[in-house]
């Protein structure tokens, strides 16, 4: 008999400021663990509030697919880091004034007064019109995971190569989902934590190219794009990243720079 899903997420934050959040789609056998885990992970930035919930899933619902080869590109700076990432969007055919414009966008906040957004943008990869329902919020993939039969595969494969930020992981296995979901051509994504430089584009094309740096030290600003091609049911490619169950059946290679950085 097929195992049960569940979907556990975690949100932490002292009086209304997010403070850490986490999700997982896991089988029946893996729920304690995983919320022990997420407990561990949101105690440690002492929440005045934490919330955990755990919903089961329709498992006929679940969609497997391929998770994609990650290479590390070699940058020194965030100059180059986006300069990396503008040829790689052109290269997955995204129009070069809308790359450019995302990777402007992103750089001083993508939501209202240059805020942060707790989603990513949804961005006509021809024409760069903005098209998630709500700007300020964006659109968020949910409900994704690595079957537990991958879990320590994925692990071995991403310590041996020196990538041990959870942060990794989760964007791998965020972008394999994106990369699943109809029209969508290109991600572009650099991180909100000031003390994370690193992001990276995913593409059919060429897989998840990760590159260290996309912005300096310090920084605040971070976000999400995800390039639609017109022509695509865009209210189809909503409901796939924000409710589709999305499970990675098959690992890509890992070839990182080994922890040489
Ligand atoms: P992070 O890598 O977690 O720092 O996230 C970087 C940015 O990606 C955030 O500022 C959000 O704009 C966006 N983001 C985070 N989580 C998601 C998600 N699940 N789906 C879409 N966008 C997200």
């Amino acid at each position: 008999m097929e195992s049960r899903y569940y979907s556990v997420r975690m949100h932490a934050d002292r009086d209304g400021t997010h403070l850490s959040g986490a999700e997982r789609l896991v089988s029946e056998e893996q729920v304690e663990s995983v919320v022990i885990e997420m407990l561990q992970r949101a105690t440690g930035h002492a929440p005045s509030s934490l919330k955990i919930s755990i919903d089961e899933i329709d498992g006929s619902r679940i969609v497997r697919g391929a998770m994609p080869n990650l290479v590390e590109v070699p940058v020194d700076d965030y100059r180059s880091g986006r300069d990396r990432a503008f040829q790689a969007l052109l290269a997955s055919g995204v129009a070069p004034e809308v790359a450019q414009s995302a990777i402007e966008t992103i750089a001083r906040g993508a939501g209202p007064g240059h805020a942060n957004m707790r989603g990513a943008m949804l961005i006509d990869a021809r024409k760069g019109e903005r098209l998630e329902p709500v700007s300020a919020r964006g659109v968020r993939a949910t409900r994704m995971d690595v079957e537990p039969g991958l879990e320590d595969a994925l692990t071995r494969n991403l310590v041996r190569q020196g990538l041990i930020h959870h942060r990794i992981r989760e964007a791998l296995v965020l972008a394999s989902k994106v990369l699943a979901a109809p029209g969508i051509i290109a991600e572009l994504c650099w991180s909100d934590d000031p003390g994370y430089t690193a992001g990276y584009v995913c593409a059919p094309g060429f897989g998840y190219l990760r590159i260290p740096h996309l912005k300096e030290v310090g920084d605040p600003h971070g976000g999400r794009a995800f390039f639609f091609m017109p022509g695509f049911k865009l209210a189809e490619t909503i409901r796939f990243l924000e409710e589709t169950p999305f499970l990675i059946n098959k690992l890509g290679l890992i070839a990182g720079s080994g922890g040489k950085k």
